[in-house]
């Protein structure tokens, strides 16, 4: 493919792109397929020689889409938002046409420069302490050592900011005892959070090598500061080293909020690193009305949400910020610098070298798709949109409120509506999440409480109305009465048999 064939299948390709958003009400939002579908579709080899585009092009809806769970599609209520929008898609067009590799600065300093700006800019506009930035100056004018990254997930992030605590932890008690090893060391290190923490944390402490401990929350699935004190207690007399928390602002469940005010001064007076994972609902911060969620952030070492969450921004886009960015440059740097790598610039050390700040050394030129969203919304646009979302939460909440066959579970904070039937067992919840599903007409996804199903209803995509969100409480309400109707009547067939 030249230039001349790619400016044309380019504009064929942003046609397509543009189609499928402006149909996407017509597809099913979930994808239809039994495992190994795509297998039949498709040749067993790759092609010995080259094909034609409109030939490739026809297999995107023969072959690709039957098999895709369209998370843009209105009626998509599940997981948590994935970002989308143009001015995003544009950005990763330019991303990918640029297509470096900025793992130092010199190797693309357009690359470093922008992610630094960006997230400063964004770490103002979610209202971050001044320490997260780069390029501001502390009270008595000297540099701060803290600022932002964009990590690929927050996973990422979690393991990134546990690997750094580890760093830290390890120094200390290298210090206190010279005769202990690293692994020595590492091995009384112990790390909390709540027990609706997402699986991401038992997956970083497993890939750090830190024992992890999840610890019981309130009514409101809040983790408490007398939780954590008194488990930091136990583990200190039982000879462990607290090292790391992660609190959660909007958990993965039920959108609950740990309690950064109680957590964050424990974790000062015991010199354990503090980390808020804010994946989804670090996002809201952006409205001045929500920005009370992050009560007690400046208490955190490390701070992280998804832009590629709530922020029209497209996945990949998990932006982590550090108080202090030299436990993380520690636990990141290699011990030599390859000969490949080193560079006049680096050696000055006064550029930021971000692949000293991830796991990978290759990084993406993520920074544009969400400058060019920054500026194509402005803050107020993406405030809109959040705040449009809850409204939409709200609205659905209040059908199920004033519908006395169901109950909800937890408190509605942002965009997720937690609900259980209150009638019937386990079993009819189940059942009507199954049915829902199947119905091709929405989807959803449970978590559980105590072992019992609870129905999770989200509001995703950037293209949900109001008539979406009625038209999804209509089909579940339908559902539900002829789920009730027929359970009824499997009773009283039951209750005769045993007359
Ligand atoms: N933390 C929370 C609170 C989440 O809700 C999620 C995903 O939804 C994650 C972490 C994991 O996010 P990622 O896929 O970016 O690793």
């Amino acid at each position: 493919m030249d230039s001349d064939e790619f400016r044309r299948r380019g504009k064929e390709m942003i046609d397509a792109i543009a189609d499928y958003h402006d149909s996407i009400r017509d597809r099913r939002p979930l994808a239809d397929v039994t495992p190994g579908y795509l297998q039949e579709l498709l040749p067993r080899v790759a092609p010995e020689q080259p094909e034609q585009w409109d030939d490739v092009f026809k297999d995107i809806e023969r072959a690709i889409m039957p098999g895709v769970t369209h998370w843009h599609h209105p009626q998509f209520h599940a997981y948590y938002p994935a970002g989308f929008s143009y001015p995003s898609l544009l950005g990763e067009m330019l991303c990918d046409a640029i297509g470096c590799v900025g793992f130092s600065w010199i190797a693309s300093p357009a690359c470093t420069e922008l992610e630094t700006i960006v997230l400063d800019w964004l770490g103002k506009a979610l209202g971050l302490p001044e320490a997260f930035l780069t390029n501001e100056s502390d009270a008595s004018g000297k540099p701060q050592c803290g600022g932002g990254v964009i990590q690929g997930s927050a996973s990422e992030a979690l393991l990134v900011g546990v690997l750094a605590a580890r760093t830290r932890s390890v120094k200390k008690l290298q210090e206190k005892d010279p005769s202990l090893s690293v692994q020595q060391a590492m091995d009384k290190l112990i790390a909390y959070a709540s027990d609706h923490v997402h699986s991401a944390f038992q997956k970083g402490g497993l890939l750090a090598g830190v024992r992890t401990r999840t610890l019981p929350t309130d009514d409101e699935f809040s983790l408490r500061g007398d939780s954590l004190k008194q488990a930091i207690e136990e583990d200190i007399k039982a000879g462990f080293v607290p090292c790391f928390v992660c609190a959660t602002l909007g958990t993965t469940s039920f959108c609950s909020f740990d309690n950064l005010p109680e957590i964050g001064p424990i974790c000062q007076e015991n010199d354990v690193w503090l980390h808020i994972d804010a994946a989804y609902a670090g996002g809201a911060l952006i409205c001045p009305e929500f920005r009370h969620f992050g009560n007690g952030i400046e208490f955190a070492d490390s701070f992280n949400f998804n832009a590629h969450k709530w922020f029209l921004t497209n996945f990949d886009c998990s932006c982590m910020w550090v108080k202090n960015r030299a436990p993380l440059i520690t636990a990141m740097s290699p011990i030599t610098t390859p000969a490949f790598l080193r560079n006049a610039a680096s050696e000055t050390g006064l550029v930021t070298d971000y692949m000293h700040w991830e796991i990978p050394l290759g990084r993406r030129f993520r920074s544009l798709k969400l400058w060019f969203v920054l500026r194509l919304f402005g803050i107020t646009g993406i405030q809109n949109h959040i705040r449009k979302h809850i409204e939409l939460a709200k609205r659905f909440e209040s059908y199920m409120k004033n519908d006395n066959r169901f109950r909800i579970v937890g408190k509605r904070h942002l965009g997720l509506v937690c609900f259980q039937l209150k009638a019937g067992d386990d079993e009819l919840n189940r059942k009507l999440l199954k049915q829902l599903n199947a119905s091709g007409k929405l989807h959803l996804v449970s978590t559980e409480l105590e072992g019992k199903a609870v129905l999770r209803f989200v509001i995703c995509s950037a293209q949900t109305e109001e008539k979406d969100v009625d038209f999804s409480w209509q089909v579940i309400s339908q559902t539900t009465t002829a789920i009730l109707s027929r359970k009824k009547k499997e009773d009283e067939g039951l209750s005769k048999q045993h007359q």
